[in-house]
């Protein structure tokens, strides 16, 4: 049959769906100019898919434009369709950034932190996700049985991972019934979100072309444990330095890294309103499931929001600070990279302007909010987030996720496992 090779240039939206259009790939170069035409009121498409509710109506034309840095092509050469999509930034029809850009924002994000304090932030994404090409056995969790028999997954998702220019660095079976995480190589802040976009959708073309699907639900299941997206983070200075391990120092941070994390922690009941986006991303931050349920920061725990990390077996002096990381851990895939990523950027960098300190020996750390409504109130409350967003970025974000809250507020916890687990 003939076929002629297309390809896609997408936006991850406000769902954390990845969405644009497709053209004949011949036409590149033009394309690479003009883009595909887009409009205000698809950033507000639901994760379901309708437009609940916008403020942007019918009207206006904008456009996503490929960044040519980030083009993926992925041959599976199994005679299906290549892979090929470039992850773009929306614009306006004179090709100036629009404020609500998700990739933007976080690029303004990081040109903040440079302007704060001259520093850098490198990340690596960590994700989990369910597989069903797998049956599910008592006894799977990190097992080398469970690890057999997800079968050529795990293999084809490496080889995709890698064509795509990024590099792999675990792909395990996880504790849960037929969940499985991949880790990739630390990147500057977009890359690094570019990578986790990539890393998601290469795990859908793999899934896809055996006849099975993954979710990255945060929450496929009530009763299991969640689905996590971890977030390792560094900085480093003007020189590509690192510099957030300082001997000595508490938890082993340096000062810039006390004062970066400092902002995290203060902004985060904030901040959790992009991070665990999704009503459904509440049922995964609940005690004893490994998941962060206070504002707190600790070393080597996996319950806490930020974990401190430990450097295993450094061989010099000069690995340990290149190793050592803090995990936030807030996370979750219902969330685009770039919206999260960027949302913690400034508030690290608001703690590195204002200087502010670590919580001190605190007892009892306070809660992370319990449900979207009420990390929503609070970011509608914090004056920071205001001029992050900008008015009309932030009243669409907020309408598109109180809207979103109100329609699947009469669902059971069951019932919303299932819902969510269907879209991601
Ligand atoms: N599945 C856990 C979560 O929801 C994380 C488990 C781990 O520490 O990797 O975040
Ligand atoms: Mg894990």
């Amino acid at each position: 049959m003939i076929r002629e090779e297309l390809l896609f240039v997408a936006t991850c939206d406000i769902s954390g769906h990845v969405r644009g259009k497709g053209f004949p790939a011949r036409e590149l170069s033009a394309r690479l100019k003009r883009g595909v035409g887009w409009t205000g009121s698809n950033l507000m498409m639901s994760p379901e898919g309708p437009i609940w509710d916008t403020p942007f109506g019918t009207a206006g034309d904008l456009m996503i434009v490929p960044d040519p840095k980030a083009e993926i092509r992925v041959d599976f050469a199994d005679g299906s369709a290549v892979e090929h999509f470039f992850l773009g930034d929306i614009c306006s029809t004179d090709g100036a950034p629009w404020e609500c850009c998700p990739r933007h924002f976080l690029r303004r994000a990081a040109a903040e932190l440079e302007e704060a304090a001259g520093l850098k932030l490198i990340a690596a994404f960590e994700q989990e996700f369910c597989y069903s090409g797998i049956d599910e056995r008592p006894g799977d969790a990190y097992a080398l049985s469970a690890f057999r028999r997800q079968g050529t997954f795990g293999e084809t998702f490496v080889a995709a991972l890698r064509a795509a220019g990024v590099s792999p660095d675990t792909f395990l079976v996880e504790y849960g019934p037929r969940q499985f995480e991949i880790t990739v190589a630390p990147a500057p802040a977009l890359v690094a979100a570019d990578h986790a976009v990539i890393t998601r959708e290469m795990a859908r073309a793999t899934a896809f072309r055996l006849g099975q699907r993954v979710t990255f639900s945060p929450k496929p299941d009530p009763e299991a444990v969640g689905n996590g997206v971890h977030i390792h983070m560094s900085l480093i200075n003007a020189d590509g330095a690192p510099v957030t391990f300082m001997e000595g120092g508490p938890l082993g941070l340096s000062l810039p890294a006390q004062h970066f994390f400092a902002g995290v922690l203060t902004h985060l009941p904030a901040i959790t309103a992009l991070t665990a986006p999704s009503p459904v991303s509440y049922l995964r931050l609940v005690p004893d499931r490994w998941a962060p349920t206070r504002i707190d920061i600790v070393e080597r725990d996996r319950g806490a929001a930020l974990r401190v990390c430990p450097v295993f077996a450094a061989q010099t002096p000069a690995e340990k600070p290149r190793e050592f990381n803090v995990e936030f851990r807030v996370c979750d895939a219902a969330a685009s990279p770039y919206l999260a990523l960027g949302a913690i950027l400034f508030a690290g960098a608001d703690g590195l302007r204002r200087n502010l300190p670590l919580p001190q020996n605190e007892e009892s750390p306070a809660f992370l909010p319990r449900s979207l409504e009420e990390a929503l109130l609070r970011l509608e409350q914090s004056p920071e987030a205001k001029t992050w967003f900008g008015a009309t970025h932030l009243e669409a974000y907020l309408r598109f996720k109180r809207v979103e809250a109100e329609r699947v507020a009469a669902l059971s916890p069951a019932e919303l496992s299932a819902h969510y687990a269907e879209i991601y």
